[in-house]
């Protein structure tokens, strides 16, 4: 085995893909070197770790130099010596030096960008994909590539609205492979742009932060149903499925939830969204409910969720905490995975190897600010997660996460496999 031992961590900031300042960490043994760069939200949850920013006038406040030098700074100085494929204790050290709660000592930006490349590192040194070191790391068996949920229409915070359902995504479900699935959804992506194009002109064709659609529309029905006559036009009529992440966090005030003029109580939204899934092909739906309104996420997955997928993203924010509270009280059934909401890899595959015992699903996703690292395909298939959420296909900060799914899938060979 090549020399394992840390000889060198360095940080500096570069730009995501939506121009805000993030993150990037170099980190070498005497031999080999790897590098990672930390994604950022939007549609943040109250609960996740904290991304810090240097605040005052540069980049309007959104600047990471005191991020980056708490890297060159302090977590180079613990970590210089330690062994890069001893992932927990990389991560631990850096926990630990923190000392907080949601690490906002070092910020989540800091300490995740050195936890990613550590993880590359590690798989450098030992001379194996990134996805099968995860995979040694979670103990799951690699091959299980992802069906992607993929975010063709983009609306709330993703495309500048208010009181909006932020992401409406196809989920080629039929598929025989990755591959296949990737085809069938990029195949509708484009009948659908032509649908949009048609109705609207070029503005029915602008894109949003994640690569889908912003038509004006704006009720939820009329988008859904432009989606269905694409998959239809397309030709994958039940064979493609519809997802929604509502990010109700965003449209709840006062303890009402507001859609476009509408106002709903926690009730009435179930009732909504159970209309909506009585009309059309919807097999998941993410925060249905606000991160903090337990009683209706208790009753959302009451009511829908025997029949579908209730996935809790700003409920769970990735912390295992929050995820065996949810457990414990029925409050949904799915872990939305984000590295950067909890801030190392090995808090991240904690959370998932939870859910997996407790026969949650697990769906890998994707921040609206995201890069050119493309981590979290590896993530995907080393975890065995089964689901992945990386956008539209297209623009290259989606598509390289796409684009690294088929170099997997190519490389498992006969030993991928897509689910059933
Ligand atoms: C999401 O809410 O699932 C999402 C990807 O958006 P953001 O990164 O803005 O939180
Ligand atoms: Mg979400």
């Amino acid at each position: 085995m090549a020399d394992s031992r840390i000889r060198k961590i360095f940080a500096k900031e570069v730009l995501d893909s939506r121009g805000n300042p993030t993150v990037a960490a170099i980190v070498s043994t005497s031999k080999l070197s790897a590098s990672a760069i930390v994604p950022s939200g939007a549609s943040t949850g109250m609960h996740e770790a904290i991304e810090l920013r240097d605040g005052g006038k540069r980049y309007n406040g959104k600047g990471v130099l005191k991020a980056v030098d708490n890297v060159n700074k302090i977590i180079a100085k613990k970590l210089v010596g330690e062994d890069c494929t001893d992932q927990q204790l990389v991560d631990n050290t850096m926990i630990e030096i923190d000392g907080t709660e949601n690490k906002a000592l070092l910020g989540a930006n800091a300490i995740l960008a050195v936890s990613m490349a550590c993880c590359r590192l590690g798989s450098a040194v030992l001379g194996v994909p990134l996805y099968q070191h995860i995979s040694n790391i979670s103990a799951r068996k690699p091959g299980l590539m992802p069906v992607p949920q993929m975010n063709v229409i983009n609306g709330g915070k993703h495309a500048g609205q208010d009181n909006d359902i932020q992401e409406h995504s196809l989920m080629p479900v039929k598929a025989k492979s990755f591959s296949e699935a990737l085809q069938m959804g990029t195949e509708t992506y484009h009948v659908l742009k032509n649908l949009l194009k048609k109705k609207f002109g070029v503005l029915g064709t602008l894109v949003g932060d994640e690569g889908g659609f912003v038509p004006p529309i704006q009720r939820i029905n009329e988008r859904l149903e432009f989606m269905t006559k694409a998959i239809s036009e397309a030709g994958y009529k039940r064979k493609i499925k519809l997802a929604l992440d509502c990010a109700a966090s965003e449209f709840y005030k006062n303890g009402k939830y507001v859609i476009n003029n509408s106002e709903f109580s926690s009730g009435e939204l179930v009732d909504f969204y159970k209309a909506l899934c009585r009309k059309f092909d919807i097999i998941s739906i993410e925060d249905g409910m606000a991160e903090d309104d337990w009683v209706g996420w208790v009753e959302l997955t009451r009511e829908l969720g025997k029949k579908i997928q209730i996935i809790g993203d700003d409920l769970l924010v990735t912390n295992t905490r929050r995820i065996k509270q949810a457990m414990h009280a029925k409050a949904c059934n799915s872990l939305l995975l984000k590295v950067n909401q909890i801030g190392t890899v090995t808090e991240a595959v904690e959370a998932a190897k939870l859910s997996f015992n407790n026969e949650w699903s697990v769906v890998v996703s994707h921040r609206s600010g995201e890069t050119e690292d493309a981590f979290i395909a590896d993530l995907v298939v080393g975890l065995a997660a089964g689901q992945s959420k990386f956008g539209a296909p297209a623009r290259s900060e989606r598509t390289a996460k796409y684009n690294r799914l088929l170099a997997i899938e190519q490389e498992l060979g006969s030993k991928s496999s897509y689910p059933k």
